[in-house]
């Protein structure tokens, strides 16, 4: 401990004695020149003191600033990860939530020590990692630093942790938070009682202003830790709102938007930002074949085959951690609808006009800035108000940025910009905050992102277009702003601005399944969920709730403690209903002595089938086209009704629905499939992707997904959907009683009463007959929908996914039949047994070689009495 205090004694008076190194590091002139300009350099005493005198800081400036890439330097400087000067290596931890971000910042800082990655400097994301027992400052994502709390919750192998991007508010980092809020003091206790376990230093980055969300939280920290700010160096960014707001084809708009710039304004980079992976690169070959010569008319076809094919390998690349940026299934290339942008209305569409930023400078270097700019460009900035244009055409080097983007096409960003030409990165938002683009003087903002959002019936989560929020507009309007004064143009209007767009985005765990939220954190060793420190907590009966479904599900014993089945679950990169599920099937595949795996290979894609909306149309929604007759529409809704009739599963919607999926994806022309069939082509896409990633990251799993299926159903899940024929009618019954398992307590019962409902018009008579149920877990009584494909049958026992309200009517929908017997197996914990009775007699079982005696069951919380089992 006296070494200890010694160690800390010298840290803290190197702090103080200013910028001497204590670690010697080689950087070449050149980067120390870049370096120079940031403005966290003049910065690093008083940094260095904050962290030497607290436990916990909060650093947050604009991005660009060099907090990602400086102070991890300033603490290897100083000595923090230094194993010269501690008998132990202390490293410096790094996280993101990205990926691509950590890599990145990796290689920079790597880059600017002079040093190859992987030695001093190194980086661990899932699937990769570059890391030696000499790296001493080490970039993760937060779900590596995350694992190893598992491993050791003291974190013995870091000096300092740094959590990045904060406010980005990732499930991950929030949840790093709250723990790390309890690892810290636990160090510091610890390091005064024990020699060799040294204090643990965190450093809370963050890019905007929502610093108080940690600062003044007294479910993080009892003392509100210290605030240091990197003043803010932005130049002035002129905001240009659209007249219109274009709700559908925003691609096109930005590339009409790129076009105006390039061919109207002055030399500078454009950085647009649109949503997914598909777009991206759809506008990359658009503005390649308008502008560049060599991806012209000349090769159209192979250019976009090369680019759809780079595209799917990097769709194949995908990871389970890197969900962030994927869901590229919604977007549809529409070359031949566009038409080509008119020049001769060129940037006089907007209607209103903001100067932001512009702090940090004075008037006068704002101007040198602009003179240099104008220097090095041979331009006038004047030129930039729109009255003059830039000179005759020029190259432009159209770059895509998207997190499943190869790594060395990612780095090419960074890279020179051919002499001559312009640079234009087509991204998603990683970059946002977490990436700084060199040379980027015009933003593009489409004003959307994919977000995660609740899946309502609480499998898998999806990624659904969104606006983003104000805070994010202003950062993306900020990139322009780095090296000069620049432009973002918005391509949504004030208004909508003002109305539409929320402040701050939720932070993830508002928008997580909270029991998939419920389940890490116990597999992670977090017993008391309800009291866990988040930073923003969700609502306690919410979590209370969770907890109940993970324990119906069987992921938790009556203690609420993890059961193996709940350890397993966690392991599955699914949520816990659909994890339940594929559990189940793999567990009946694994004890069956058939082979009977094929069933496993289905629950996957039922696994995405479930995660997003029917892929029936519905038939009430079948409307008179414009002219059309009434006996037309008629007819159509006929043959609506008899096609879904050919896809029905009798004994279940969710079935049904896989089996469309089935049918989908053995059709040559998919599309003609849909529309003779009356079916979503774009919830079939979205399935069919989620499938493909399913697939994919199930197989990354390897042994730890054939532990679950006794080893013999790998191949079956390398299957393709392609190769999904037309499921059995045995294995059909299986997955009936894998839902079962995964939905067991959303489990209703028949009450025998049938009411005619006007809502749905079914029949010709424009009344359909809706059956009640009394459903085990909710207080009033729901109906079995009208559309449902068991409404006739109306069976005694059935298992839903959703409750679907309508004015009148609580509805049932993605209903499955379930037999009695099952439940005793399924849904052991919501079962409660009869003491032994009379008759039969207790008697000798040779099966599972033991006296058996025969139970009354009872089921759920209304008793409802279930087949009598032997135990
Ligand atoms: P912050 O984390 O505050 O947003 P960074 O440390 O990421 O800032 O970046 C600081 C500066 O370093 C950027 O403005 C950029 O000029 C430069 N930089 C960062 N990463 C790279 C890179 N990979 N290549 C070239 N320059 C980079
Ligand atoms: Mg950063």
């Amino acid at each position: 401990a006296e070494d200890d205090a010694a160690t800390e004694e010298r840290r803290r008076s190197h702090a103080r004695a200013g910028p001497a190194p204590f670690v010697h590091v080689a950087r070449t002139q050149a980067m120390q020149d870049a370096r120079s300009g940031l403005p966290i350099l003049g910065m690093e005493q008083e940094i260095m003191e904050a962290v030497a005198e607290n436990d916990v800081i909060l650093l947050c400036g604009e991005t660009g600033s060099g907090k990602t890439t400086q102070v991890p330097q300033f603490l290897y400087e100083a000595g923090y990860g230094s194993s010269e000067f501690l008998d132990r290596v202390g490293r410096i931890g790094v996280t993101q939530p990205r990926r691509v971000a950590a890599i990145a910042a990796a290689q920079r800082v790597a880059q600017e020590l002079s040093t190859p990655i992987g030695a001093t400097v190194g980086y661990q994301v899932r699937y990769d990692k570059k890391i030696s027992p000499k790296t001493a400052v080490k970039f993760m994502t937060d779900g590596i630093l995350l694992r190893e709390l598992q491993a050791d919750f003291l974190l013995r192998d870091y000096s300092v942790l740094i959590l990045d991007e904060a406010h980005e508010r990732s499930l991950n980092t929030d949840l790093l938070l709250g723990l790390l809020s309890r690892v810290v003091p636990l160090r510091k206790q610890l390091a005064a009682e024990q020699p060799g376990i040294l204090p643990l230093k965190l450093i809370i980055m963050s890019a905007t202003l929502r610093v108080e969300d940690f600062a003044a939280n007294s479910n993080l920290f009892p003392t509100p830790p210290p605030i240091v700010r990197v003043p803010a160096r932005q130049y002035p960014v002129t905001v240009h709102f659209a007249r219109r707001t274009e709700l559908h084809d925003y691609v096109g708009t930005a590339f009409g938007k790129v076009c105006q710039i390039h061919e109207r304004l002055p030399p500078g980079g454009i950085l647009v930002f649109l949503t997914g992976q598909r777009e991206v690169e759809y506008l990359c070959r658009r503005l390649r074949s308008k502008f560049d010569v060599r991806h012209s008319a000349a090769e159209p076809a192979g250019r976009d085959a090369e680019a759809e094919s780079e595209a799917r390998q990097a769709a194949d690349a995908f990871g389970a951690d890197e969900a962030e940026q994927q869901g590229d299934a919604d977007f549809e290339g529409r070359d031949a609808v566009h038409d080509d942008f008119e020049t001769e209305e060129a940037l006089e569409d907007e209607d209103d006009v903001v100067v932001m930023g512009g702090e940090g400078f004075t008037p006068e270097q704002i101007t040198a800035a602009e003179a240099r700019l104008d220097s090095q460009l041979g331009t006038k900035l004047g030129a930039m108000k729109g009255a003059e244009k830039a000179g005759g055409p020029v190259k432009v080097h159209v770059l895509p940025l998207y997190a499943m983007l190869p790594r060395a096409a990612q780095a090419a960003v960074f890279g020179a910009v051919p002499e001559g030409a312009r640079l234009i990165v087509v991204a998603t938002n990683v970059a946002e905050t977490s990436l700084t683009i060199p040379g980027v003087r015009y933003v593009v903002d489409a004003g959307r992102a994919k977000e995660k959002v609740l899946d309502t019936h609480g499998a898998a989560s999806k990624y659904e277009v969104a606006w983003i929020s104000k805070a994010s507009a202003e950062q993306r309007a900020g990139r322009a702003g780095r090296t000069g004064p620049g432009h973002s143009y918005r391509l949504y209007s004030s208004a909508h601005f003002n109305d539409n767009f929320p402040q701050h985005g939720d932070p993830e765990v508002l928008r997580t399944p909270l029991e998939g939220v419920a389940l890490v954190m116990k597999a992670m060793g977090i017993d008391k969920v309800t009291n866990f420190p988040f930073p923003t907590p969700p609502d306690r009966a919410a979590l209370a709730a969770a907890q109940a479904c993970l324990q119906a599900l069987g992921a938790l014993d009556s203690t609420g403690a993890l059961t193996d089945l709940g350890r397993a679950m966690a392991v599955l990169p699914l949520s816990p209903r659909p994890s339940r599920m594929i559990l189940q099937v793999a567990k009946e595949a694994a004890a069956s002595r058939k082979r009977s795996g094929d069933a496993l290979s289905y629950a996957v894609a039922l696994a995405a089938v479930i995660s997003v909306e029917s892929p029936f149309v519905h038939i009430d929604g079948i409307m008179a086209r414009e002219g059309e007759s009434e006996e037309s529409v008629r007819r159509r809704r006929q043959s609506a009704s008899s096609a879904h009739k050919r896809l029905r599963v009798a004994r279940s919607d969710v079935l049904s629905a896989l089996a469309a999926f089935c049918a989908y994806n053995n059709a040559t022309d998919r599309e003609g499939f849909c529309r003779e069939t009356y079916l979503h082509s774009r919830n079939l896409r979205e399935a069919s992707a989620l499938h493909r990633q399913l697939v994919h990251a199930l197989m990354h799993m390897g042994e730890k997904v054939a532990a679950f299926s006794g080893g013999k159903a790998m191949e079956d899940l390398l299957k393709s959907a392609d190769t999904l024929d037309k499921p059995s009618p045995t294995v059909l019954m299986q997955l009936q009683r894998a839902i079962t398992a995964g939905w067991a307590d959303q489990i209703s019962r028949r009450v025998h009463s049938i009411e005619y409902v006007q809502e749905h018009s079914t029949s010709s008579k424009g009344r359909a007959r809706a059956v009640r149920y009394t459903p085990n877990a909710l207080d009033e009584q729901v109906y079995m929908h009208p559309q449902s494909a068991l409404a006739k049958a109306a069976p005694e026992f059935v298992a839903y996914t959703q409750i679907v309200r309508t004015a009148k009517r609580p509805y049932m929908t993605g209903v499955t039949e379930v037999e009695a017997g099952w439940l005793s197996i399924v849904a052991g914990p919501l079962i409660e047994l009869s003491a032994p009775l009379d008759a039969p007699a207790p008697h000798y079982s040779e099966a599972v070689d033991a006296v058996v005696a025969t139970h009354a069951v009872s089921f759920g919380r209304h008793g409802w009495q279930l087949p009598s089992v032997e135990k």
